[in-house]
């Protein structure tokens, strides 16, 4: 079948550069990244402090975050139309795994997700899965590091 381009009814109404200030999730070796599996922007903090724990310091998100809801600035939004990252862990919070977002970090080392859905296609890509709430499950993750890293 030939495509007709000309007379295609889709067209380009704006090119715009993504917005930074500040975080390369670029260059990031470890990002933690969260989706819509959190409730409220409050709960970002919990995605910061597993980013801090695990001296990687970088937050990333799903497109929901960023482009609609707003919680987090454009320098965090992973995938298709966001970043490409590959960092050497890429921990995914509450993130379905859908194609537009595996885009952006199937090239990552090792990818961990946590999510209560079982079937959840994030998990199909996952070197680790975890099939949990990530309101038990990342307070626990965060203390369990926290040991680990004050034993030695
Ligand atoms: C042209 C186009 C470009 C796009 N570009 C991008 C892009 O660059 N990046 C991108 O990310 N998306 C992009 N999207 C959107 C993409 O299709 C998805 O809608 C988006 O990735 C879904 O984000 P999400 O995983 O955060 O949300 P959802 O798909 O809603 O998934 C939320 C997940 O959280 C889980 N969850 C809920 N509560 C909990 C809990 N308490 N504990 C554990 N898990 C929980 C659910 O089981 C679910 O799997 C694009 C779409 C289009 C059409």
């Amino acid at each position: 079948m030939k495509m007709d381009f000309e007379k295609s009814k889709s067209k380009i109404i704006k090119v715009q550069e993504m917005k930074t200030a500040g975080v390369n999730v670029e260059d990031a070796e470890i990002i933690v990244s969260c989706g819509r599996g959190l409730k409220d922007k409050n709960d970002i903090k919990m995605i910061q402090e597993l980013a801090d724990v695990l001296k990687g310091k970088t937050v990333g998100c799903s497109r929901p975050l960023a482009a609609d809801l707003k919680w987090l600035p454009e320098e965090h939004w992973i995938g298709l139309s966001g970043h490409k990252v590959k960092p050497k862990l890429y921990i995914a919070a509450g993130i379905s795994g859908q194609i537009q977002h595996i885009a952006g970090m199937r090239d990552s080392g090792i990818i961990v997700a946590i999510n209560k859905d079982p079937e959840a296609p994030i998990f199909e890509l996952a070197d680790f899965g975890i099939v949990g709430d990530i309101f038990t499950i990342l307070p626990e993750l965060i203390s369990e590091i926290k040991k680990v890293l004050d034993a030695r």
